[in-house]
């Protein structure tokens, strides 16, 4: 597999190289735009669709953040603008937007397209997979970022990591759930692969937008939901529709957020503003990740404090056999399409190494700190 995470410089040195190159670029490129951006260069301007709505913390703060770092990054040579979910066209259909060239780039999840393409779904999130800080070294370091490109490129698009949500929780529950038994029968708004493992082992998952998730739960239309982590459950007021709240995250550990840009627009911009493109994505990951630390703390503290949530963990004995159907699922899932094949054993081979040193740092360290 190609180690190729950037396709040109290294972060440092593409940074150092935008402005000079901004500067160079002049009108050099041709190609009927207008020649009055700040550095000099042709202007262009891209449409950006997402999958959020407008300003919804953490996702569409991090799309609205991608844009103005492009623009900035750029010089001002290219400008991004925002249309939120159904502003331009439905969140759901980014993918195909972007695809089709009805606008330049999309900020969305990669496991929303599990119907098109079976193996995005693993850059997103996978049940019981990797954290952010590990999917990271596998994306920007370990080829991760080359299959995801591979498994995109027949769709004509250049995909990017654009932000992590860090480790989810597991959910709001108006019942507590003690066994195999609690789960049966188990109403869940609960999407991707996630759903999928509910579904098999009992439960039957439900799918429905973030404005209809607190009255299905208040009303009892669902008895439980998965949302995001406290900073945006908080926002939902979820903890005024269940009892219980339960971690960890199982079905989301670690999830990226994807910029997807159309090949033809992608293959159009000089080399200075791909560069601009690129590290404007990594900034995001990096600040949305840090943002969701932060907010999800101050959130959690606010929950308990103020509204006297009541936390659970789900039981061993629960965990472990959800984490025995997703293996069987990934097996089944690899079975029947290549593609998905192929990133599962990248995936698997990366997990099977990063696991011996997470153990022995990070996992470790946090073990220890609470025992002295
Ligand atoms: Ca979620």
């Amino acid at each position: 597999m190609s180690r190729k995470p950037l396709n040109r410089r290294s972060f440092v040195s593409t940074v150092g190289l935008a402005g000079a190159a901004t500067a160079l670029a002049a009108c050099s490129k041709g190609g009927g735009g207008e020649c009055d951006g700040e550095g000099g260069g042709e202007r262009i301007e891209w449409k950006m669709v997402t999958a959020w709505p407008r300003d919804f913390p953490g996702l569409g703060t991090g799309a609205a953040r991608l844009a103005d770092y492009i623009g900035r990054l750029s010089g001002g040579q290219l400008t991004v603008k925002l249309f939120a979910g159904n502003e331009l066209v439905p969140p759901l259909e980014v993918f195909d937007a972007v695809s089709r060239g009805t606008a330049e780039i999309g900020h969305s999840a990669s496991y929303y397209w599990k119907g098109k393409v079976p193996a995005a779904q693993f850059f997103s999130s996978t049940p019981f997979g990797l954290t952010a800080q590990e999917i990271n070294g596998w994306i920007y370091h370990g080829g991760g970022l080359a299959l995801w490109q591979e498994v995109y490129a027949p769709h004509g698009l250049v995909p990017f990591a654009a932000g992590n949500s860090g480790t989810q929780m597991g959910g709001w529950f108006n019942k507590e759930i003690r066994s195999m038994a609690d789960i049966q029968g188990l109403k869940m708004r609960i999407p991707g692969m996630g759903g999928e493992i509910l579904r098999r082992a009992g439960g039957t998952p439900v799918t429905m937008a973030a404005s209809e998730i607190y009255t299905a739960l208040q009303t009892g239309t669902i008895d439980a939901t998965e949302w995001v982590g406290p900073w945006n459950d908080l926002a939902l007021g979820l903890f005024n529709a269940a009892k219980y709240y339960y971690h960890p995250g199982w079905q989301e550990p670690g999830s990226i957020l994807e910029a997807m840009v159309n090949k033809a627009a992608w293959d159009a911009l000089p080399d200075h503003l791909q560069a601009a493109v690129e590290v404007a994505c990594q900034a995001v990951t990096t600040d949305m990740c840090a943002e969701f630390t932060w907010h999800n703390a101050v959130a959690l503290r606010q929950l308990q404090d103020e509204h006297d949530v009541e936390l659970r963990a789900f039981p061993d004995e629960v965990m472990a056999e959800f984490h025995r159907i997703t293996v069987d699922y990934l097996e089944e899932q690899s079975a029947a399409d290549p593609d998905f094949a192929r990133v599962y054993a990248a995936y698997s081979d990366y997990y099977s190494l990063i696991r011996p040193f997470s153990q022995i740092s990070e996992q470790y360290i946090l073990n220890l700190r609470d025992r002295t």
